[in-house]
This record gives C-alpha cells, sequence and structure tokens, in this order.
C-alpha cells in the first residue's frame, strides 16, 4: 500500500485542540480502515518562536516541503503582539505557503440543513448551499511590484499597489477550477472587472481559452466581481464553482462564509501545481484564527478543522467515499442536535466545559 505521510502543525490558541479531534480521525483510520497514515509533528507561529525564534524552524520546513500534505490548526495570539515582523505568527503560514507554492485557495461554503437558521441570509435561500471558491493565492495586487508610499511633497503622498497577472497563473488556477468542477456539477463561474482592468480584460480571455482548449465540456459563466457578489448574497444557490482572482477571491469567500453560519465550520485548502507524477503539494487549515479567547477552555469548534482534513482525503489522497462518509458524519452530528457554543440554539445539547 503507499505510504500516506502527513505533517500535523497544530500552532497556537485553539489549533492544538482542533487538531486533537483530527488526531483521532487517523488513529481510527489507521486502525479500523487499514489507512496507513503515517503523521511527523512541527511547530508553526508562537510555539514556534517560543521554542526556536523564528515561525517556522528550517526543519519544520524541509518536513513540510517532504509531506504528502500539511494539517495546519491556527497561528498568533496577544502573547506575540510584539515579537519582530518578520518571525510574527503569521510569517510561518506565508512562508509555507510561498515555499510549496500553493497558487489555488478552495473555500467551500457549505450550509448544512441543521445549520440554516444561523445564516445571515433567509434559512430557504441557503438550505443545501454548496458552492467552492477557488481563489488564486500567490499573485495579483497582493504582491504585484511596484508596492509602495511615495512622497509627492507638499505634504502629500502616493500609495500604489499593482494588480499583475501573467497568462500562466491564469492558465493554471483555471485548469484546478474546471478539473474540480468535473467532480462536482460541471459548472465554473469566472469573476474580474474586465470593465475597468486590463488584467480583467486577460483573465477573461485566458479562462475562455483554456476552457475552449481543454475543458469545453464544462458550463462556463463569466460575471464581473461587483455583481457577482451581489448575486452571491442574493441567489447564492445558482453557483457551484466560482474562479477569481486573489483580491476578490478575499472578498468574496468572507462573504460567503457569512452565509453559513459560524467561522468554527469553515474549512480550506491550498493547493500547489502538479509534480510530473502528479502529486500536489498540499495545505489544509480551518478559515478560523487561534481565538485566543476561548483557547484552552475545551469549548472550541472542531468542525472546521475536521472539515478541512475531509478536503485533505478528497483532494491529496483520492479518498473520495471517505471524505463522504468524513462529511456525513459532521451533518449527523448536528443533526443530533449536539452543539459547540459558537452555532448554540435552543432545544440542542452544549457540548464542551462552558465556564
Ligand atoms: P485571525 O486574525 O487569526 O484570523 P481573528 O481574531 O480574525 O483571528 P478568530 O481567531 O477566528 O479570528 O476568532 C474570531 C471569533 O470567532 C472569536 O470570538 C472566536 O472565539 C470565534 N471563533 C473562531 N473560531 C472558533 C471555533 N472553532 N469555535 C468557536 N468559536 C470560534
Ligand atoms: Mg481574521
Amino acid at each position: 500500500m503507499t505510504a500516506r505521510n502527513l505533517l500535523l502543525l497544530p500552532g497556537d490558541g485553539i489549533g492544538p485542540e482542533a487538531m486533537a479531534e483530527v488526531r483521532k480521525i487517523i488513529a481510527y483510520m489507521n486502525a479500523e480502515l487499514g489507512a496507513g497514515f503515517t503523521t511527523d509533528e512541527g511547530l508553526v507561529g508562537g510555539s514556534a518562536y517560543d521554542a526556536h525564534g523564528a515561525a517556522i524552524s528550517e526543519s519544520d520546513m524541509e518536513k513540510a516541503l517532504a509531506a504528502d500534505a500539511v494539517l495546519f490548526g491556527a497561528v498568533g495570539g496577544p502573547k506575540w503582539d510584539d515579537v519582530p515582523y518578520e518571525v510574527r505568527p503569521e510569517a510561518g503560514l506565508l512562508r509555507l505557503r510561498k515555499d510549496l507554492q500553493l497558487f489555488a485557495n478552495l473555500r467551500p461554503a457549505i450550509c448544512y440543513p441543521a445549520l440554516a437558521n444561523a445564516s445571515s441570509l433567509k434559512p430557504e435561500l441557503v438550505e443545501g448551499l454548496d458552492i467552492l471558491i477557488v481563489r488564486e493565492l500567490t499573485g495579483g495586487v497582493y504582491f504585484g511590484e511596484p508596492k509602495e508610499i511615495i512622497d509627492l511633497g507638499n505634504g502629500q503622498k502616493r500609495g500604489i499597489d499593482t494588480q499583475v497577472y501573467d497568462t500562466y497563473e491564469i492558465e493554471r488556477i483555471a485548469g484546478v477550477a474546471f478539473e474540480l468542477a468535473r467532480t462536482r456539477n460541471n459548472r465554473v463561474c469566472s469573476m474580474e472587472k474586465r470593465n475597468v482592468m486590463k488584467s480583467g480584460v486577460l483573465w477573461n480571455q485566458v479562462v475562455t481559452e483554456t476552457h475552449k482548449r481543454s475543458y469545453s465540456d464544462v458550463k462556463l459563466e463569466h460575471m464581473l466581481a461587483d455583481a457577482g457578489g451581489m448575486q452571491l448574497v442574493r441567489a447564492p444557490k445558482q453557483f457551484d464553482v466560482i474562479v477569481t482572482d486573489n483580491l476578490f477571491g478575499d472578498m468574496l469567500s468572507d462573504v460567503a462564509a457569512m452565509l453559513t453560519g459560524s467561522l468554527g465550520m469553515l474549512p480550506s485548502a491550498s493547493l500547489g501545481a502538479p509534480d510530473v507524477k502528479g502529486r500536489r503539494k498540499a495545505l489544509y487549515e480551518p478559515v478560523h484564527g487561534s481565538a485566543p479567547d476561548i483557547a484552552g477552555k475545551g469549548i472550541a469548534n472542531p468542525i472546521a478543522m475536521i472539515a478541512s482534513f475531509a478536503m485533505c482525503l478528497r483532494y491529496s489522497f483520492n479518498m473520495i467515499a471517505e471524505a463522504d462518509n468524513l462529511e456525513k458524519a459532521i451533518a449527523e452530528v448536528l443533526d443530533s442536535g449536539v452543539r459547540t457554543g459558537d452555532i448554540m440554539a435552543e432545544g440542542c445539547r452544549q457540548v464542551g466545559t462552558v465556564e
């Protein structure tokens, strides 16, 4: 059987608590299903800074590069507010993204039936919602040069960020979105602002060409990103896979998150380019942060971390049935009325100790 190597980076705050629940699932899958996972552990964020004076050590970076997939908890907290910028906890995650070249960020927004009432929208608009936002993560205006503040004199300054996209960057993210669509409902909506941005014109052209060349079996639609944001709130169930750039993806995925209720529910995956054998580097993490306000109390919702592991089974190991089962188990637990405090509703049974 092929070895399946995982690197666990629990991090800070509620990261280790959430990761502890995933460790139980891995142990169960090894013992009962012969899944053959091997795990290694490392430090990231504040805990790595305390141990090594860096947000991630070189030896843990090497482990991350060698692993089939990285499971990441969360980093940061008030304890490290004053550490130097280069070694702040978030630098560990940014280094991982950069060195593993994780250009594709996948953020599903799934509304579990039992939680339709927790949405910011009417329950009927989100019940059964299951969309996937594919955000380009390593290019665009967050990284483009020049990026600076220039002093113009006369008390005036100019802040500059530059949106840059090259053909290959758009091609590869479009490819990821089309491939994923084939495993779902065969529909992709691409969002940009081609009416006011040159990078948007190129985005639109390259997505269209990539589609024509290799994915004409998938239904492709284009939408201006502002109209897309509006549609996401007006009628979210019209979407299946949305592909968009770094900036729009950042905003639209936060909007989509609020459609589903709590931060404690949302998983994510960040994928790199396939190597010659078709294997991708990948990192899976909950969307929520380290939640220092509730850390150590045993009340954190572990579902986002568990659902991130389900994405890992699906995308890194092609264990589709196991991923489906794990997601079904999450839905069943919610249906049975068990809740952590963040998704508590009347008539439900709360787990975790509360002070
Ligand atoms: P970051 O900057 O790392 O994203 P943040 O401060 O923006 O962190 P979180 O750390 O995610 O956000 O916390 C925001 C709020 O949501 C907090 O009040 C926290 O307690 C709550 N929260 C976040 N994740 C969970 C969870 N898994 N279970 C319960 N509550 C959570
Ligand atoms: Mg945040």
